[in-house]
């Protein structure tokens, strides 16, 4: 099943998306819901951020071809930080690079959207909390982080979490093919199958440390490939069995 939340005209709803048509639901997906009967062509809606997270928590390092192309040693545990429910925007939105910033890097991954509040969630029982899957990009000021001691704004800043374009709650995340397109040039090319902790064990992970709630986010981590984008460019993120994410980037406004 694939679920987006969407606008049209004013009102914004969450829906079930099926053969080009939006059937609105009567409440989120995370909660007990029936099917209200109002439809829409996809055509006539804008579809947003597929959920609205407390949080959407990113994994550095997942990836045995990213770790090998930044040089790092292989983790022995997963190393995850904050984006804050800011950072987060939808389909068709604009990555804004931040004041500051001459490198902003594409990272596309694949995001688990979870279901309902979960901590202390043993192995191998991921399942029962998740929700599904959609496609994210962790926008990263990569000269910022450099010189920062922390990453708050490097990976944090306003627009830094495209999600979308809905969740597919019928997924296998354990090994899907996910492609980067910068302009339509394929930028990375990967599976999940090349993460080094599973979405298991990233559950399990951060839920010992961190409460998630529904609708909270799990970046997972980007595969090799990484670059650059410049304000004009077009990204994309498409992940099979699940969809294609696209962005456009922009230059900051400056202050106001
Ligand atoms: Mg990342």
């Amino acid at each position: 099943m694939r679920l987006a939340r969407f606008k049209h005209g004013n009102r914004i709803a969450y829906g079930i998306l099926q053969d080009g048509v939006v059937e609105e639901i009567s409440s989120t997906p995370f909660l007990p819901f029936d099917v209200t009967g109002v439809t829409y062509d996809l055509q006539d809606v804008r579809l947003l951020s597929p959920c609205v997270p407390s949080k959407v928590i990113g994994i550095a390092m997942n990836y045995r071809d990213h770790v090998e192309e930044m040089g790092k040693p292989i983790p022995d545990y997963p190393t995850f930080f904050y984006k804050p429910s800011t950072s987060v925007v939808g389909p068709g939105d604009r990555v804004v690079r931040p004041p500051g910033s001459k490198q902003l890097d594409y990272e596309g991954e694949l995001a688990v959207v979870v279901a309902s509040v979960a901590r202390s969630v043993s192995l191998g029982r991921y399942d029962e909390v998740v929700l599904g899957y959609t496609c994210g990009i962790d926008a990263t000021a990569r000269d910022l982080q450099r010189i920062d001691s922390q990453w708050g704004r490097a990976k944090g800043f306003d627009s830094s979490a495209p999600l979308g374009p809905w969740i597919e709650t019928e997924a296998d995340p354990s090994n899907l093919v996910l492609t980067t397109k910068l302009n339509g040039e394929v930028r990375q090319s990967s599976t999940t199958s090349m993460m080094i902790f599973n979405v298991s064990a990233l559950i399990t992970f951060v839920s010992a440390y961190v409460t998630l709630l529904p609708g909270d986010v799990i970046l997972t981590g980007t595969p090799a490939g990484i670059g650059p984008m410049e304000p004009g460019d077009q990204l994309s993120v498409e992940i099979e069995g699940i969809g294609s994410l696209e962005v456009s980037v922009a230059d900051s406004p400056g202050p106001r």
